[in-house]
């Protein structure tokens, strides 16, 4: 597949999967605002749904953190710079942003940064001071 075949199908991916992130994000959220309209209380259930509640907070930012992620792709997809491995500046292989559309380095970039950051190292270097 020629890589601006691949932009474009890749770019109508992330916007579905930008609107489905959306509708469950809101309502997850929708759901946390209602509170006990939302969901049947029960004094046996309260600790069970007070867990609940974390787990859609968590799920949530989760949520919002891959449409964070998406939304970037598009915008980098605009730009032109989508695929493009953001510390070497080379092109990402196209079989890797079919596996991780959000990817924003190479495989060999990625694992670099990863193994930095294992050793506890600041991703950019810079704060640790401040
Ligand atoms: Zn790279």
């Amino acid at each position: 597949m020629k890589r601006e075949e691949f932009l474009k199908q890749a770019e109508v991916l992330l916007r579905q999967r930008r609107n489905e992130l959306r509708r469950r994000v809101g309502a997850g959220l929708s759901e946390l605002s209602q509170g006990e309209g939302g969901i049947v209380r029960d004094q046996a259930d309260a600790a069970a749904e007070d867990e609940f509640q974390l787990f859609l907070c968590s799920f949530a930012d989760l949520g919002k953190n891959e449409l964070a992620e998406i939304e970037q792709a598009l915008e980098k997809i605009r730009q032109g710079t989508y695929g493009v491995c953001e510390a070497c500046g080379k092109n990402i292989p196209i079989a890797r942003l079919e596996a991780i559309p959000t990817a924003t380095m190479c495989v060999h970039c990625q694992q670099a940064w990863e193994q930095k950051r294992a050793r506890g190292w600041s991703a950019d270097g810079e704060d640790d001071a401040a």
